[in-house]
């Protein structure tokens, strides 16, 4: 058989063996893109699909390959951008147009992701100035600088900062995703390139790796990675990496890579904090030129609490909205325009929050709402009052009648306490953090 073959075949098998469903997801639009050696080069649609072969389906693909085509084989995915459905030519220049486009022309700093337009705030200021000082000192302050946090919080705008910055002090800066990383180095191998691809990786002064977490589970990715990340700090030069979890918690990734990983300094972005959240609206909204409601731009970030890119979504689609009708925004325009955001918000109900606080604690429900004072109880009560101001509409004084009947100004001591907990105490943080995961798992679930 012939590695196309071997792959329309290893398809109908998976198709067989698979739920339709995930079959449709991940499978389906996986297609061949060039079969050199031992190497068969798999392109996907995105990095997620990518991701999801590398660690659930690679050994079964592989086992599959190699037995149809009788050799040892070597499947490597990598995310393939190029429309495929409109091609109808000979498969064979396909096959070398796709791979030639693949070597990604990265280096693109986007000119919006400057220090200047980023807010900085109780939530990502650890991170704000670890990348202040590696621009300020590279490679003497921390070595790697790995930063890590949820979608849409600014990983990709902080990275990007350090890149402008240190382009401006005129030094060398090579900005990557890690699939690109993957993507190059594939090409590197298939082209003979690759001394020409370490040299490109190891002849700058800083090198930026945005989403590491999608190299797990990809070895020889990992090793060259390994090798280009030994070489840039022997050198003393600055490497900064970018990733949606810690290193410990990157499944798959090689003990001597999250070593390497722990060896600087590790700092997290956090959701932002109502305030952060008001600061950041009336920044973009500056930008814009647009004066908007102050009471809109509490909707808003009363709205959208855990996803910044989702807070700028929804500013945006204000706008666009009140342009195309030709209105004023008021708070009527906003929850018409929003209201998809505020539906999805009614689904964390204050019952749910105490009771999800509850558990998390191991304490009793009316716990929460009683009198007792001791010191057990004082600080789930405490993250409860936190979480109902951050994630309902409930005003302070509900918030106080809400867990039993208590002033207004107690809640407020209690949010101001919390908020302080979350910035300094690492256990409380990533407690915290667990249960707004447990808050939204569930509100997500369809009724
Ligand atoms: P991530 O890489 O963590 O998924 P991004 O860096 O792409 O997130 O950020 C998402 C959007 O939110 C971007 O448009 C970015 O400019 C904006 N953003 C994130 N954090 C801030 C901040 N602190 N101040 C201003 N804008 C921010
Ligand atoms: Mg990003």
């Amino acid at each position: 058989m012939n590695a196309e073959q071997a792959w329309q075949a290893t398809l109908g098998q998976l198709q067989m063996e698979m739920s339709k469903p995930a079959y449709d997801t991940w499978v389906r639009d996986a297609c061949l893109l060039s079969c050199e050696g031992e190497n068969i080069i798999v392109g996907v649609k995105n990095a997620y699909i990518c991701d999801w072969l590398e660690t659930r389906l690679i050994d079964t693909i592989t086992r599959k390959v190699t037995a149809l085509m009788e050799r040892p084989m070597l499947v490597h995915f990598i995310v393939n951008t190029k429309d495929q459905s409109s091609e109808q030519e000979n498969p064979d220049t396909v096959l070398t147009q796709r791979v030639q486009i693949n070597p990604c022309n990265h280096n693109t700093l986007n000119g919006r992701y400057t220090f200047s337009e980023f807010v900085v705030a109780g939530n990502n200021r650890l991170a704000h100035a670890a990348a202040l000082s590696v621009v300020e000192n590279p490679s003497h302050s921390y070595n790697p600088l790995f930063i890590y946090g949820d979608v849409g919080l600014g990983k990709t705008h902080l990275l990007q900062a350090i890149g402008h910055a240190i382009q401006e002090a005129g030094r060398r800066v090579l900005f990557v995703t890690s699939e690109e990383f993957t993507n190059d180095l594939i090409c590197a191998i298939m082209g003979h390139s690759t001394t020409e691809f370490r040299e490109k990786f190891r002849t700058i002064d800083v090198l930026l790796v945005d989403d590491i977490q999608f190299i797990a589970g990809k070895d020889s990715t990992q090793e060259e990675f390994f090798h280009t990340f030994n070489a840039l700090h022997d050198q003393g030069k600055q490497i900064v990496i970018t990733s949606d979890r810690p290193p410990r918690a990157i499944g798959t990734l090689e003990l001597r890579l999250r070593s390497r990983f722990e060896w600087g300094l590790i700092a997290d972005l956090q959701p932002p904090d109502y305030e952060t959240r008001i600061a950041i609206l009336n920044r973009k909204t500056e930008r814009m030129g647009r004066l908007i409601p102050d009471e809109v731009i509490d909707l808003i970030a009363r709205c959208i609490q855990n996803n910044i890119r989702e807070l700028e979504g929804a500013l945006n689609r204000l706008c666009a909205y009140a342009d195309l009708i030709g209105a004023v925004i008021d708070q009527a325009l906003a929850k018409t325009a929003l209201s998809d955001y505020i539906t999805q918000q009614q689904s964390v109900n204050p019952e749910h929050i105490m009771g999800v606080v509850a558990n998390a604690f191991g304490v009793e429900m009316d716990r929460l709402v009683g009198r007792e004072r001791t010191q057990d109880i004082a600080l789930p009560r405490q993250v409860a009052m936190y979480l109902l101001r951050e994630e309902t509409h409930q005003s302070l004084p509900q918030i106080g009648q809400t867990l039993g009947g208590r002033d207004h100004t107690t809640v407020m001591y209690a949010c101001d306490k919390v908020a302080g907990l979350i910035e300094n105490d690492d256990r409380v943080r990533s407690r915290i953090i667990a249960i707004r995961e447990q808050l939204y798992a569930r509100a997500s679930l369809p009724v």
